[in-house]
């Protein structure tokens, strides 16, 4: 069995606020058929605490950034956790990276440092007698692993980063060079100095033998200065390392035919049930167009002001629009005065469960994000036979297959797509949208076109564990 860290600072369904949560926690279960077994290290908020069984201490730790901590080993929803007990860093309710006022934690930087720190003692010494060959870390919050693998001479640990999203590039001041257990020496352009400050994800971009992000495309864009967030030259410079690996969906969770969330079904008809369900729960009345829905963190990535834009379009073809979401107070604010209109239903707040009824209930989910690393909602809009409305942008582009003429005519069609990503083109994809609803034989080849597309992470899994076997030369 190959061994392998993951170090991730969410994991579902323990504490998550976007996709990386669910491949961290997808990952070792879609591995373990793969002849991997991964471990997974996170921060002990209390959410994970509570959830962990049978926990056992394994390493104790004298001063973590300013105060003791404990490195547990437990299980809990069937993953293989190394939790980090820190109380002074992780003991706090709520979402792992803001307070209650909704701002960033200004210790933040040193937090997520130290899960960078025990991610890289661990991969160094070994924990309880298990020692990783390979560290799989995530995003910038395990950006300084490389940093501290070198302090702690313990390259021989192959290093993988996985972008889920640039834009999080983990700031900090340089003052805090000295707090952060950085080397001085690295602090250049070569190591993580980003544009006069450090930046925690620069420090895993440079350092990390292999990165890899979550779709083909986005991999291509994150090279290029629009999506590149001002480190497109570091990705230029790291091409050969990076690799873009799609992320799959948890399948047992997202199963139209076994999800007790919802009137199960097994082909596009038995959606009609949860249709009127959904129309029920939101107070929307029969419409003759489709019923689009939404489910996203309201932020300007998502797009989600052009879609309010775009509305009159989708209304005058006869459709509506259901939304969950939460961020931005703006947006929050303006969609709930679009749903003072009687054909748009809006709630503002966080919901597992409704979230599997808006999509099993909608004909179709709009995505049109500005960019997209991978996007989660458009999978699962196409194992729920909701047609995916998609921006043309990273794992949208890679995702979906557009309704153009001949892919109609192909019968391969899943979803539409549009680009440019502006309100315009939305428009106009809105339009397509309403004129191929209307068509009930097109409509429905285009949805079980969608419920055919494999969507879970066999292929994605075996990308993994091909990395990892090239970069332990067991291939
Ligand atoms: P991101 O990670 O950028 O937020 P993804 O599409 O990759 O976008 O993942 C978002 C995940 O969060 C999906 O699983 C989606 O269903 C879920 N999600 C987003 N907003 C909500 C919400 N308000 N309620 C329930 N689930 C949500």
């Amino acid at each position: 069995m190959m061994r392998v860290l993951s170090v991730a600072s969410e994991c579902a369904p323990l504490v998550k606020t976007g996709g990386l949560a669910d491949v961290a926690g997808a990952l070792p279960g879609a591995l373990a058929g793969q002849g991997v077994q991964m471990r997974t290290l996170l921060p002990g908020y209390p959410a994970v605490l509570g959830a962990l069984a049978g926990a056992a201490p394994v390493e104790a730790i004298d001063d973590l950034f300013g105060g003791p901590a404990r490195l547990l080993a437990g299980k809990a929803a069937g993953l293989d956790l190394l939790v980090i007990d820190a109380p002074h860093l992780f003991g706090r309710e709520g979402n792992p990276y803001l307070g209650p006022d909704g701002r960033d934690w200004p210790d933040n930087p040193e937090r997520f440092a130290a899960l960078s720190w025990v991610g890289a003692q661990v991969a160094a010494r070994g924990a309880g007698g298990w020692r990783p060959q390979i560290l799989h870390g995530h995003d910038w919050q395990a950006g300084f692993v490389t940093e501290y693998l070198r302090r702690m001479q313990a390259q021989d640990v192959r290093t993988v980063l996985t972008i889920h999203n640039i834009a999080f590039t983990g700031p900090a001041d340089p003052g805090r060079l000295h707090a952060l257990r950085l080397d001085p020496a690295r602090f250049h352009s070569e190591g993580f100095e980003y544009w006069g400050g450090i930046s925690a994800l620069k420090a895993g971009l440079m350092g990390a033998d292999r990165l890899t992000t979550v779709s083909p495309t986005y991999a291509a864009e994150l090279m290029t200065p629009e999506f590149g967030m001002g480190l497109d030259g570091v990705m230029r410079h790291r091409r050969d390392a990076l690799t873009g690996i799609l992320n799959g969906i948890d399948e047992a969770a997202w199963n139209p035919a076994t999800d007790a969330e919802i009137a199960r079904y097994r082909d596009p008809a038995g959606k009609a049930a949860n249709k009127a369900a959904l129309r029920a729960e939101m107070g929307l009345p029969d419409a003759e167009g489709p019923l689009c829905v939404i489910v996203s963190r309201m932020t300007h990535q998502k797009g989600l002001d052009l879609v309010l834009q775009a509305l009159p379009e989708l209304l005058a073809g006869g459709g509506q629009l259901a939304v969950l979401g939460s961020g931005d107070p703006d947006l929050q604010a303006a969609y709930q005065a679009a749903a003072r209109g009687p054909q748009v239903a809006v709630r503002i707040g966080y919901d597992e469960g409704f979230s599997h009824r808006l999509i099993a209930g909608g004909d179709a989910i709009l995505v049109p994000s500005r960019f997209e690393p991978c996007g989660l909602t458009q999978l699962y809009g196409l194992r729920y036979g909701t047609v995916p409305l998609v921006a043309l942008t990273g794992g949208l582009a890679d995702t979906v297959i557009n309704a153009s003429p001949a892919a109609l005519a192909r019968g391969v069609a899943t979803g539409i797509q549009f680009a440019p990503i502006d309100a315009d083109t939305l428009r106009h994809a809105l339009a397509r949208l309403c004129a191929l609803y209307k068509d009930q034989e097109t409509w429905s080849r285009l949805q079980r076109n969608a419920m055919a597309q494999p969507v879970g992470w066999d292929q994605s899994a075996k990308a993994y564990a091909a990395l990892y076997a090239e970069l332990t030369g067991t291939e």
